[in-house]
């Protein structure tokens, strides 16, 4: 795998796991530099979602229930900026 073949799979899937992915990080420190960005990345905007779903769970208990569509939930979270 080359840095080009990395950094598309960083962005398309950053949780890849095979092998060339990760044997690429261990090689490369600008791509284990690029892959600290990526995750970082990752974890802030998970954290941002699980708060804002925690957030409109309390104040809307019924609203996040499994029946409605994922594309339900992305409008509530565009709607939200
Ligand atoms: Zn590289």
């Amino acid at each position: 795998m080359n840095c080009k073949e990395f950094r598309h799979q960083l962005l398309t899937d950053p949780y890849g796991d095979d092998a060339p992915f990760l044997e690429h990080v261990h090689l490369c420190p600008e791509c284990t530099h690029a892959a600290k960005q990526a995750l970082g990345f990752e974890q802030k905007l998970r954290a941002a979602l699980t708060a804002e779903l925690a957030s409109t769970a309390c104040r809307e208990p019924g609203r996040l229930d499994s029946t409605r569509s994922p594309s339900a939930l992305r409008r509530a979270i565009g709607a939200r900026g």
